[in-house]
């Protein structure tokens, strides 16, 4: 099929090189003129493990190309794909790129004689797609939604594993309020066989990835809260408290004697918090949202409430533990707000990284891909070392914040021969406190705290 995409940023691009890779005729399209020639050029504008490859490819084969011309794109595409972004603002998501794409849609439909799907894939609050978007097209383009097709279906794609995601999907939700655009996405998607196809209406789709995302950041700010209780109490690792509840069969059942182990137990994890460009901005939209519609969410709220408090009381820790830290030189690893990705939308590591600032602290960081973006944030007064040696060199004490491979495996005698003084304190809690501490390494790990007597 012919299929254009508008959004050519982590989710357009993806899922654009990945039809296109599965055999469909795609045209990607973005306002940003960089963002385009950088795409033709076989050059991914972010960083995404296999994407600069598979762009090459698929350019390569003539199945893809980028542009900044949604005329043309459109009218010679089935179905048009909306992947622009929906931040959070202040008061609630922030429709403004897809009001703007929406007219724009309209406008072309207005000229064009065929039959058009437009899906929206971006995230938007239940009875967007519906009300708001269908309204804004229905004007502008002078139709009725049915003389074109309107659809949803959300994305559930994870950044630094975005094309194992999309390639492979456990399901694809498809929001459709009648048969002829359900049909044609159930075309496009036909790609993907074996693959459940779930048929909603327009605002249940809208929901799921609501839904999906609430219950994702509900068990890291849970895993969170437990932390923090066994901290106030001590002598509690929390660590061990969650593996103790892994085993539980309910969640963790053992197949001829192998624990399955499911993805989902990843999220029952403590650290200093969860960022990015979807977690933290989803739930915050789907409160202020369901706060406009008379429902106070307790659970959501207070999800996002521990999540806030995370770095701050992280930073708390390290001046219990090491006191004033003005002037003091603190490395920081890791600024993306996960592995494998240069995104650093919401990180843990930059709020952390503020706080330390405002403490008066000296900020070394290092990241293995996300320095540049890290740049961009001018009020941000941090050095940039070239890598983790660099930054350690001299330290007073060292945060790891993104579990980066390369930093876990970091030996304990190279912290203690590149540090001033060997403190460490383990945001993600991935080394083995005894092995550090039998190596001379003072060490403090989220949910951890040795009982003071
Ligand atoms: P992004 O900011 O990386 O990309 C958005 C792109 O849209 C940008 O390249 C921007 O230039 C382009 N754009 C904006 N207005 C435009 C216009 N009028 N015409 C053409 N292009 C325009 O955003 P993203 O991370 O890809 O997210 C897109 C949507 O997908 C959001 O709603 C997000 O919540 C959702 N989502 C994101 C992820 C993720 O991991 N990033 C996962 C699932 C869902």
């Amino acid at each position: 099929m012919k299929v254009s995409i508008v959004g050519a940023g982590y989710v357009g691009l993806i899922t654009g090189v990945c039809l296109a890779d599965k055999g469909h005729e795609v045209i990607c399209v973005d306002k940003v003129p960089e963002r385009i020639a950088m795409i033709n050029n076989k050059h991914s504008p972010i960083y995404e493990p296999g994407l600069d490859e598979l762009l090459e490819r698929v350019i390569g084969k003539g199945t893809f190309v980028a542009t900044l011309d949604m005329a043309w794109a459109i009218n010679v595409s089935d179905i048009t794909i909306v992947a622009v972004g929906t931040p959070y603002r202040e008061q609630g998501i922030d429709l403004s790129q897809i009001e703007e794409v929406s007219k724009e849609i309209g406008l072309i439909l207005r000229e064009k004689e065929s039959y058009h799907v437009v899906c929206i894939k971006s995230t938007v609050v239940p009875s967007t797609t519906d009300t708001y978007i269908a309204n804004i097209i229905e004007k502008f383009s002078e139709k009725y939604v049915g003389d074109f097709g309107l659809c949803m279906n959300p994305e559930f794609l994870r950044e630094g594993n975005a094309i194992e995601d999309f390639m492979n999907p456990d399901r694809i939700v498809i929001g459709a309020n009648d048969n002829k655009s359900f049909s044609a996405m159930k075309e496009l998607y036909g790609v993907f066989k074996d693959t459940p196809i779930l048929r909603t209406n327009l605002r249940t789709a809208e929901m799921i990835k609501y839904t999906t995302n609430s219950l994702l950041a509900l068990l890291i700010s849970f895993s969170n809260e437990i932390a923090n209780i066994s901290e106030a109490i001590g002598n509690i690792d929390v660590q061990e408290v969650l593996t103790g509840v892994c085993f539980d069969k309910r969640l963790n059942p053992r197949i001829n004697n192998t624990l399955v182990n499911p993805g989902i137990l990843a999220y029952l994890a403590a650290g200093c918090g969860f960022g990015g460009s979807c977690l933290p901005k989803d739930i915050k939209s789907l409160m202020a949202f369901s706060e406009k519609t008379g429902y106070v969410p307790e659970i959501i709220k207070a999800t996002i409430k521990i999540n806030e408090i995370q770095p701050v009381k992280f930073v708390q820790r390290m001046e219990r533990e090491i006191g004033d830290l003005s002037n003091k030189k603190i490395a920081v690893l890791g600024l993306a707000f996960k592995p494998e990705t240069d995104d650093i939308r919401e990180s843990p590591s930059i709020k952390i990284i503020k706080r330390l600032i405002e403490k008066g602290a000296d900020v070394f960081a290092c990241d293995p891909v996300a320095v540049e973006n890290a740049k961009r944030l001018k009020s941000l007064d941090v050095k940039y070392s070239r890598n983790y040696q660099d930054a350690l060199k001299g330290a007073d004490a060292c945060v790891l914040v993104t579990k980066w491979k390369e930093y876990e495996s970091i030996r304990p005698d190279e912290f203690k021969q590149l540090m001033k003084t060997p403190v460490v304190f383990d945001g993600r809690r991935v080394y083995d406190k005894a092995l550090f501490e039998s190596s001379g390494i003072r060490y403090f790990g989220i949910g951890l705290v040795e009982e003071r007597n």
